[in-house]
């Protein structure tokens, strides 16, 4: 281990390269694309880390805006990871406190994604300034890890084997605590289920038709019924994404219905899974339709490693978070007023700016494909107060916040924490042998994709 102030030397190269990082921020938000057509934001990354001195390689695992970039040599291989996708439909000016919506746009950075990948982007080029400065053996790997949301790209490149040499994985996401995160994501899989019938005249001939619409409706009502035989934890939600058609008086021959299933772990996911195409095929049964279904994404729990997130946690404490300034907090009062009330806001206090302290691991009910790469080596992950403390996810107040300068300076803080971490994980090698005795107690069959061989990645529109 190495004390606070070399900590604090080799990261602050992070303040030096502020305004190459704050420009890549801003790039991804103004340019923001949904999962797999992140063309311009991919380009823009892999050149900043061609001229900070990465070796770039581009369609890593055969997708076209993954990439990774390397420096170093030897052990240990550390993989830093950066998402940069956009939500479809937050279409929000940056920097103000009101609704607005930018003409001619279609997505914005709901999740705040340009700072997620802004922050490991400091983060790699701490390290390599630290192998530099030091000459330590040891190699850092950002990577470009695209469609998180909806996509689980992550989880197509672990199948495809881009994270296999990494002896540790290091991530972070945006939020309005300064954290390690503890959450166990749930497992989750994204299907579509297609259902074909016969069209006829639904006044003259209904005895001719049969309704796929039909098949759709008593599937979910099926699955409402499956719901009180779960566990409370496992969620399950769907949206119709073809009734059919829009004509009443026309028996509707084609229907189509996307599920998110998820669950505590991978193999009750497999379970939960076969429960609902049980249902569907029950659907299709009783309504004389066809069904089909297709498993478009899939994404495994997080797995926690205490070892790593312990180290997380002291280099977090040593590092002191950044201060907002007294018009960033003038703006972040302005935007909680338009918060919903029951989110935890608080006017006086928009910034939560102390150190939590490490807590034990809880389930979160949502899904993330870190989860996939967390069963491939030991992973740590921290969140940092980069928005206003209520601010709901995906929302525009999210991509409203994504351009400003307390944004940026808490997505570099995160950089920070986690260049720190691995600092010290190279430091001192016992860190990386109790991570991986924490990892292969939690995860002792190694990694199983829970996608299918021949499934592709796909765009929103592809699905
Ligand atoms: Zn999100
Ligand atoms: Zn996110």
């Amino acid at each position: 281990m190495i004390q606070k102030d070399e900590l604090i030397k080799y990261t602050s190269i992070i303040d030096e390269k502020k305004d190459v990082l704050n420009a890549a921020s801003l790039y991804l938000w103004e340019n923001a694309e949904t999962a797999f057509q992140e063309f311009k934001s991919a380009a823009y990354l892999c050149d900043v880390l061609r001229k900070e001195g990465f070796e770039v390689t581009e369609n890593l695992t055969g997708i076209a805006t993954a990439f990774s970039g390397r420096f170093g040599h030897g052990k240990p291989v550390i993989g830093v990871l950066g998402e940069f996708d956009a939500l479809f439909g937050l279409q929000q000016v940056g920097g103000v406190a009101v609704k607005q919506t930018i003409e001619g746009k279609s997505c914005g950075q709901g999740c705040g994604h340009n700072l997620l990948g802004m922050g490991s982007l400091a983060a790699a080029l701490a390290i390599k300034h630290y192998l530099e400065e030091t000459g330590r053996e040891g190699t850092v790997i950002y990577f470009g890890t695209p469609g998180e949301e909806c996509g689980s790209g992550k989880a197509f490149m672990a199948r495809d084997g881009a994270f296999d040499e990494l002896d540790m994985a290091l991530c972070w996401h945006p939020t309005y605590e300064n954290s390690v995160i503890t959450l166990k994501a749930l497992a989750n899989c994204g299907v579509k289920y297609v259902f074909d019938g016969t069209q006829a005249h639904a006044g003259e001939t209904p005895h001719l038709g049969r309704s796929a619409l039909d098949a759709v409706e008593l599937m979910n009502v099926g699955v409402q019924f499956l719901r009180e035989h779960i566990p409370d934890d496992w969620r399950i939600h769907y949206a119709i994404t073809d009734a059919g058609g829009i004509s009443p008086n026309v028996v509707q021959g084609h229907a189509e219905v996307l599920y998110y299933i998820r669950a505590t772990s991978n193999s009750e996911l497999k379970d939960f899974y076969e429960r609902v195409n049980a249902i569907a095929a029950g659907a299709a049964l009783m309504t004389g339709t066809t069904e089909h279904h297709d498993l478009f994404s899939a994404r495994s729990n997080i797995i926690q490693n205490p070892a790593l997130q312990k180290t997380m946690q002291e280099v977090m404490e040593a590092i002191e978070p950044p201060k907002p300034t007294e018009e960033d907090l003038a703006f972040l009062r302005e935007l909680i007023k338009t918060f919903p009330p029951a989110n935890g806001a608080d006017p006086e206090r928009p910034i939560h700016n102390e150190v939590l302290p490490l807590r034990p691991a809880r389930i979160s009910h949502g899904s993330s494909d870190t989860g996939d790469v967390s069963r491939i080596c030991p992973i740590a992950q921290c969140a940092t107060s980069t928005w206003a403390m209520g601010t709901p996810g995906h929302s525009w107040q999210a991509v409203a916040q994504g351009t400003t300068e307390w944004a940026m300076t808490s997505a570099r803080y995160a950089g920070k924490v986690m260049a720190a971490t691995a600092i010290q994980a190279i430091e001192d090698p016992s860190i990386l042998e109790k991570a991986w005795a924490d990892f292969r107690k939690a995860c002792p069959d190694g990694y199983e994709s829970l996608l299918p061989k021949d499934a592709k990645p796909r765009s929103l529109t592809d699905i």
